[in-house]
């Protein structure tokens, strides 16, 4: 059998990996449009855009060259799929070569929304090409402001403040982070991001980005304001990748629509990792509430050790709540769950950490625990995850009392 993977990041080479570890003999090949071996993404906005020595970026491979040798995994890179001929089982390459494939694994991610993409100095993070290009503009830039305080754009502004940059954040919602978690991680980050000398204007948004002779140097806010600075990095979220998917006649929603098995509706086409969307209707089945698109590590290597179990006849991995990292300066935040949006059924509670200042935040709806973000406290978190992935949803009520037992509430 011949299987060909479109996108080696994390979801593609994670299906790879899973294949051979599963015993999968066949062929294997992996395509992407980014050039040289697969870097991981996470450091992208963090330690990547930190260091100042291009030469040592293949410590952030994510397997290194001998892999793909050992484990007889073909690499394409540096070439784009451009079309999928899903009844005659081929696909077509931008080089102008056609492949065929008895199974077709889609892993093509998200690509960056973007602002002012024409300007000099106007930058988007989601690629290791992207990461290259922002690195690169940060040796004449003295200042950045940043559209978006979701975590793209608040562990590029740490980043940047660590490099001595002046940074402003500006964020249309009211909080930062809104969309990802609860009110008080927001204020927590934002808090951290404003001692360290970050500007942050939330609930306000950008009129206009004003430029000279094609290059970027500032905003026009809402209320008639003018911000200056060198540069703008765009962190405003990201559309799934799902052009070929189409072309494959694959079902598109929000991604592109898939099973439990990562199987779309395409002949012998699956797609895993930030592309894939799961159906609602199976969120029950996938305890933990993978239904949806998720964007995150975890998901797209659990998506992928399920598209490989169910190609290879195994059982499914066992499901795992979804869970998510960030790190912003010293801080490390580590999410498990689906943090709920404030409503009259939804109660965050938080409970002190270990070791000050160490701290968890968790999420119910109604009785029920949702979620669990914890900052500083790796033993709360786990704690919490463990929680998740049990079914157990301790009292709301004695949770917040650090005397409350919660190991051995955990521990069932
Ligand atoms: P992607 O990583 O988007 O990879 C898709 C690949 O497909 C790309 O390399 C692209 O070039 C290729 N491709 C697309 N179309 C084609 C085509 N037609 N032909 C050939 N190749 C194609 N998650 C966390 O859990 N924790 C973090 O701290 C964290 N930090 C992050 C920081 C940054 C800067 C970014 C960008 C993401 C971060 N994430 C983090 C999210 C995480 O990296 C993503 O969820 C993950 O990369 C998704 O993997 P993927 O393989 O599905 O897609």
């Amino acid at each position: 059998m011949n299987i060909i993977v479109v996108g080696a990041s994390h979801a593609g080479i994670s299906f790879a990996d899973a294949m051979r570890r599963n015993g999968f003999a066949g062929g294997l090949t992996l395509i992407d449009s980014q050039p040289g071996l697969p870097l991981e993404r996470p450091p992208l906005s963090k330690a990547f855009l930190q260091s100042e020595d291009s030469d040592n970026d293949a410590r952030f491979a994510l397997r290194d060259a001998g892999w793909f040798d050992a484990n007889n995994v073909t690499l394409i890179d540096g070439v784009t799929v451009a079309g999928i001929d899903a009844p005659a089982h081929s696909i077509t390459l931008d080089d102008g070569r056609a492949l065929s494939y008895d199974k077709l694994v889609l892993a093509t991610g998200a690509a960056p929304r973007q602002l002012a993409a024409h300007l000099d100095g106007v930058f988007v993070l989601r690629d290791p090409d992207d990461a290259r290009r922002l690195r690169a503009g940060l040796s004449d830039a003295q200042s950045a402001i940043i559209i978006g305080g979701g975590y793209i754009g608040l562990e590029v502004a740490a980043s940047l403040i660590k490099l001595g940059k002046k940074v402003t954040v500006i964020e249309a919602a009211d909080r930062v982070l809104a969309r990802v978690a609860s009110p008080l991680i927001s204020s927590h980050f934002a808090d951290l991001h404003s001692s360290s000398g970050a500007v942050l204007h939330v609930g306000s948004a950008v009129e206009d980005i004003i430029s000279d002779d094609g290059k970027f140097t500032g905003v026009v806010m809402a209320d008639g304001s003018h911000l200056a600075a060198d540069m703008l990095v765009v962190g405003i979220g990201v559309l799934p990748r799902t052009e070929v998917a189409r072309l494959a006649g694959a079902e598109i929603g929000n991604g592109i629509q898939v099973n439990a098995s990562m199987q779309t509706n395409a002949k012998d086409i699956y797609a895993i990792g930030d592309v894939a969307l799961i159906a609602d209707d199976l969120r029950d089945d996938l305890a933990g509430g993978l239904g949806g698109r998720i964007e995150s590590v975890h998901n797209a290597s659990d998506s992928a050790e399920r598209a490989a179990a169910a190609i290879n006849g195994h059982a499914p991995p066992t499901p795992q709540a979804p869970w998510f990292w960030s790190e912003q300066y010293h801080a490390r935040l580590q999410s498990a769950g689906l943090v709920p949006v404030p409503g009259d059924k939804v109660r965050y509670v938080r409970r002190p950490g270990k070791r000050e200042p160490g701290f968890s935040v968790w999420s119910f709806e109604g009785d029920a625990l949702k979620a669990i973000e914890a900052v500083g406290d790796p033993a709360g978190y786990m704690l919490g995850k463990k929680c998740l992935e049990r079914g157990l949803s301790p009292d709301p009520d004695q949770l917040g009392d650090s005397a409350f037992d919660l190991k051995g509430f955990a521990a069932g």
